[in-house]
């Protein structure tokens, strides 16, 4: 036990973690993260652990960056917070700019808010709203996709798909509609169906045939399912179900949170698919990884249906828009254009191919998935996917804890280990994370061995 009155001491006395079951978190030895330098996070003992998941899919360019240090302290200088409700700010209104001019097709407008689930109640809300004040047949249902994450909040979860995470909440959800990703393609009817090795959009046909029209959005996140599991989708998966929502006429809402900011190797992941989503949900990325910041982007026509008496959009909280955030943000932007950062991440994004390669051949090792600088290393017995490990052997957490041992901060989805550096690593640290990852599977694949 930590001695009395330590920090640690105090943690387990006061606090209560996020996604923690408390009695492990009470019984184990805990790191207290006091200071950061670059890609690396220092505990209280001056003992430095590399980021291996960018604080949580948030940082970039690496902690304590010189540039969003120094916007942050030039916006303390001026002013910590004013309101957006009947005020506005030059930070709030620059990086609007600055966002609309990077976004994908025809996004127009910058909703505020904190956090990515609020980003999300709010894409869903102002889908809702639009169809009750456009003059066209009511729309009022979501249809999101099995196994997808959206964030915590009620209505972000009414339309995720991960059961671990919400099933206590069900009978609290508004009724949604969903459709089976993981469901391969055997329809037959396209020429070249049975090896396009796409999940089912026959499927997806079949449920829009039925419900498109009474289909207010269809919500996605872009390429992969992250908190999901890492679960990529084929290419051009993301843009048949945008093309699909579109003929149904429904609006296309893709969620960003995670995929945004150049993880993907592009600035946003909708990009790749030449996809034009009618609203778009962004945050961890956002501020570069330094304060709580979201947004939500609509299209001009979505916007323009909330002009006049009785179309107000009554959404706000407290801190939407704060100015030191969005200070941040712009310097995260400034960032990206100065290091050059999505040019010099394409190398480093071949080096993880390549270390991930490697890993193939590791024990447990089941399978390997990658979209730009995002990877999961799904861990099952005899690397069989069809094997999985008791959910209470909890593999993957004593993995992350060897890979912490040697100085690494891992955190995995179930038994999927997760690694999401930020974007600014250098060749090294990244060849040290892969190394350490593969050091740790081996260690506990000789342990299980051992049992
Ligand atoms: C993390 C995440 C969210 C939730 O964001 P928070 O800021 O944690 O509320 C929503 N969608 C996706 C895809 C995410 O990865």
């Amino acid at each position: 036990m930590p001695t009395e009155h330590s920090l640690e001491f105090d943690d387990k006395r006061y606090l209560w973690h996020p996604f923690t079951q408390q009695q492990d978190w009470e019984a184990e030895p805990q790191l207290v993260i006091t200071d950061a330098d670059g890609c690396y996070l220092i505990d209280q003992e001056g003992k430095r652990y590399l980021d291996g998941v960018s604080s949580l899919w948030a940082n970039l360019h690496g902690h304590r960056h010189p540039l969003i240090n120094a916007a942050i302290t030039q916006q303390l200088d001026k002013v910590a917070h004013t309101t957006m409700l009947g005020l506005t700010h030059p930070k709030a209104i620059e990086l609007g700019k600055r966002l609309i001019e990077l976004a994908p097709g025809r996004l127009s407008r910058v909703f505020y808010s904190d956090t990515g689930a609020a980003a999300m109640e709010i894409a869903l809300k102002q889908a809702f709203q639009y169809w009750q004040q456009s003059n066209q047949p009511q729309r009022t249902y979501f249809l999101s996709i099995t196994n997808a994450y959206h964030g915590d909040t009620v209505g972000a979860m009414s339309i995720g798909g991960m059961e671990i995470y919400r099933h206590a909440y069900t009978s609290l959800f508004f009724p949604t509609i969903t459709v089976d990703s993981t469901v391969p393609c055997t329809c037959g009817n396209q020429p070249s169906c049975t090896d396009c090795h796409m999940p089912c959009l026959d499927e997806l046909e079949r449920v829009l045939a039925r419900h498109g029209h009474e289909l207010a959005g269809v919500v996605i996140e872009p390429l992969f399912q992250g908190a999901g599991g890492i679960r990529i989708y084929p290419r051009g998966y993301t843009r048949a179900v945008w093309e699909m929502t579109k003929r149904h006429g429904a609006l296309f809402i893709v969620d960003e949170v995670a995929t945004g900011f150049g993880r993907t190797g592009t600035m946003f992941a909708c990009e790749h698919e030449g996809i034009e989503p009618d609203i778009m949900g962004l945050a961890k990325g956002i501020t570069g990884g330094y304060l709580p910041l979201a947004a939500t982007l609509a299209t001009e026509e979505i916007y323009q249906a909330f002009l006049g008496p009785g179309r107000t959009f009554y959404h706000g909280h407290t801190y939407t828009g704060n100015p030191l955030a969005c200070a941040a943000a712009l310097a995260n932007l400034d960032i990206f254009v100065q290091e050059q950062t999505l040019h010099r991440l394409q190398p480093r994004i071949e080096q993880l191919t390549q270390g991930l390669e490697q890993l193939r051949a590791f024990p447990l090792v089941a399978d390997i998935r990658q979209y730009g600088f995002v990877a999961g290393i799904e861990l099952a017995q005899q690397k069989d996917l069809q094997r999985p490990f008791p959910a209470e052997k909890k593999v993957g957490s004593l993995v992350i804890k060897e890979a912490r041992r040697r100085g690494v901060i891992l955190r995995p989805l179930s038994d999927v280990l997760v690694l999401m550096p930020p974007l600014a690593i250098s060749e090294q640290e990244l060849a040290l994370l892969i190394q350490v990852t593969g050091e740790a599977i081996q260690s506990v694949a000789e342990k299980l061995a051992d049992e």
